[in-house]
This record gives structure tokens, C-alpha cells and sequence, in this order.
């Protein structure tokens, strides 16, 4: 068949596999193929979906404060299962290739205040023990003895290596993982949380819990639970179905977007060079830190 031409009863590609997907769909959930065939804009889904799995305690999300949490439960005595969407773990510090965590004490001479110290510290020391700690950096700061627990405003590390670390505590822990598992919903009971609804290769499955702790960095879960939360750019608090870090909120009104809608008029003029490659401007003046540790 050509592309762009119907099939033999008349049907065009796109609405027969529309038609497939609903269809699949209904197989899976039991939901109303009618809806489906009118071509409504919802679809009402008949869900009933089975408890796999019970814990004392659920985190949501295998990012640093989701590492931190899992393994202060762990410490407690409690069963305790961390749910991650990604294949690893270290939440932004890893899968954004951070690079460098801030923020363990004052910044401003004369570093006076170490102010996080506890499990933080106890992952920095295993980043060192697996070698993934940074010579340098470009904040200038004191001598520190880190793998100790003295730690510098600024340390920069491996992702490949936090990864690692952080699986290597949870592990020692006896946290039980779920990797490659969205929690897409609370289990709720009388306004309560007792559980996480998760998706995965697996399917959907429901993991019942006592205490689940979002530690998703947006607050999703709590959220989706109906917390009250702030959008950026507004005053009021509304439980809405979706939360955002304002730092990455595509709301329209925020500077950082009318920035990026600028940017395409802001590029360095550089001359395209031999196979489309861009020449930019050479950098007259070299770095001010140069990335070597200030006397
Ligand atoms: C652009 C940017 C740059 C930054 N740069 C730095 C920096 O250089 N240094 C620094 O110290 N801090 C930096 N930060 C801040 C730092 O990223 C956060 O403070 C830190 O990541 C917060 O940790 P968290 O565990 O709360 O959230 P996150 O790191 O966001 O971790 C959340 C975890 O939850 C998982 N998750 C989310 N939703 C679900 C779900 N539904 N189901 C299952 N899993 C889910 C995510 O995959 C992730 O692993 C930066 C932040 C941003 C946005």
C-alpha cells in the first residue's frame, strides 16, 4: 500500500491503528470499547489492579533525599522498598550529570559551619572509598578531610560512581529496590496514603505500605494525593494534579522562558566551517579559576 492510501474497506491508517490501541487497551482494563469507537476526549478506565507487595515503609523516588530517607527508615528496623522510575539511582545529581554537590557548609570565608553532615556525609565517604571524588573544583575552600565527614562547601564527583555509592549503602541497608517502576499513583484509604500505585514491564501492580514518603523532587505524589502546593508565578494554593520545581516549570509567564524564546537571536556568531560545523569565537580571556584550587 502506498504511502498515504486507504485500505481495501476504507479505513486510513490512522484511525485503524486508533481503533487497535483502544481495543488493546479495553483487553487489558476492561474499560467501555463504545467510548472508544465515538472517539470521546476521555476514556474511562475499570481498573482493578493487584496488591503484589506490603512494606512498613515506601519511598518514592531513588534521588539523594530518596537514598537518604530509605536508608534512616532502614536504620529503624523498617521494611523498607524504594520505588525509582530510572535504572539507577542518584535522581538529578546523576541522570542530569550534575557533576558537583553543593552545599554541605557556609560558602563565604571563613567556611565557619559544616551544616549537613549524618548519611550525606557517610555517601561522600563511599564516593571517595570508590574513588569517584573530584581532585578539584572551582570553588575555593579550605583543606577538608572528606572521606572523614569534613566536607567543603562544594564536591565534585562522578555520576558513574554515585550511582554506585548510593546502591551500595541501600544494599548494606536492606532496602529492596524497584527500579524501572513509575509510581503513578497514591493508594488512598480515608484521606490517607497507605500504598503506591506503580507501573513497570510488569504491568500496573499496587504496593501497600504504613508510610510512604515522597521523594519524587516535585512533590508529585503528594500532589497527586491532593497537598496543597504553589505553582509558580502564583500566589494561591491548589491541589492541582501535576506539581513542578519552579526552576523547571515550562509555565509561560517565567523569565527563564521568554529567555529561551530570545536565545535562537542571542547565539555567538560563529562562521560555519567544513561538514556544517560551527566556528565560535575563540575565548580571549582564560578562566578566572581555570579549575585549579585557589591558595
Ligand atoms: C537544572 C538544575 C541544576 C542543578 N545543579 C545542582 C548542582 O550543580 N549542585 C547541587 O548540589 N544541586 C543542584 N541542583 C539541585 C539538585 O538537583 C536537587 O537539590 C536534588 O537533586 C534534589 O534531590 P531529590 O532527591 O529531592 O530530587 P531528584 O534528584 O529530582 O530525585 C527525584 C528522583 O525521583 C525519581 N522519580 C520522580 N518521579 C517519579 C515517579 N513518579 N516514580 C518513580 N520515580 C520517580 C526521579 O527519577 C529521581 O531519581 C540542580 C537542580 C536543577 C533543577
Amino acid at each position: 500500500m502506498t504511502k498515504g492510501a486507504k485500505s481495501g474497506s476504507g479505513i486510513g491508517r490512522r484511525k485503524f491503528l486508533g481503533g487497535a490501541v483502544g481495543i488493546a487497551m479495553v483487553a487489558g482494563r476492561g474499560g467501555d470499547p463504545s467510548a472508544a469507537a465515538a472517539g470521546e476526549n476521555t476514556y474511562a478506565e475499570k481498573l482493578s489492579t493487584p496488591i503484589v507487595e506490603r512494606h512498613q515503609v515506601i519511598v518514592a523516588g531513588g534521588g539523594p533525599s530518596g537514598v537518604i530517607a530509605a536508608l534512616a527508615a532502614a536504620r529503624t528496623g523498617a521494611d523498607t522498598l524504594l520505588v525509582e522510575r530510572y535504572p539507577f539511582l542518584g535522581g538529578n545529581g546523576t541522570a542530569g550529570l550534575m557533576t558537583c554537590y553543593n552545599g554541605f557548609r557556609n560558602q563565604k570565608p571563613p567556611e565557619a559551619l559544616q551544616t549537613v553532615k549524618g548519611i550525606p556525609a557517610e555517601y561522600i565517604a563511599e564516593l571517595v572509598r570508590l574513588g569517584g571524588i573530584a581532585d578539584m573544583d572551582n570553588y575555593p575552600k579550605a583543606d577538608h578531610d572528606v572521606g572523614s565527614g569534613d566536607l567543603p562547601y562544594c564536591i565534585g564527583f562522578d555520576p558513574e560512581a554515585a550511582k554506585v555509592a548510593a546502591l551500595n549503602l541501600l544494599i548494606k541497608e536492606g532496602v529492596r529496590l524497584r527500579l524501572h517502576s513509575w509510581v503513578v499513583a497514591p493508594m488512598l484509604s480515608v484521606g490517607r496514603v497507605n500504598g503506591v500505585i506503580c507501573e513497570s514491564k510488569s504491568g500496573r501492580q499496587a504496593i501497600a505500605a504504613d508510610i510512604v514518603v515522597d521523594a519524587t523532587g516535585d512533590g508529585d505524589l503528594a500532589a497527586w494525593a491532593g497537598a496543597p502546593f504553589m505553582e509558580p508565578g502564583r500566589a494561591r494554593r491548589s491541589p492541582r494534579p501535576h506539581g513542578r520545581q519552579p526552576d523547571v516549570s515550562p509555565g509561560r509567564r517565567t523569565g527563564r522562558t521568554r529567555q529561551l524564546r530570545r536565545y535562537p537571536d542571542r547565539r555567538p556568531r560563529g562562521k560555519m566551517g567544513a561538514g556544517g560545523r560551527r566556528r565560535l569565537p575563540r575565548r580571549r580571556k582564560p578562566h578566572p579559576v581555570g579549575g585549579r584550587e585557589p591558595a
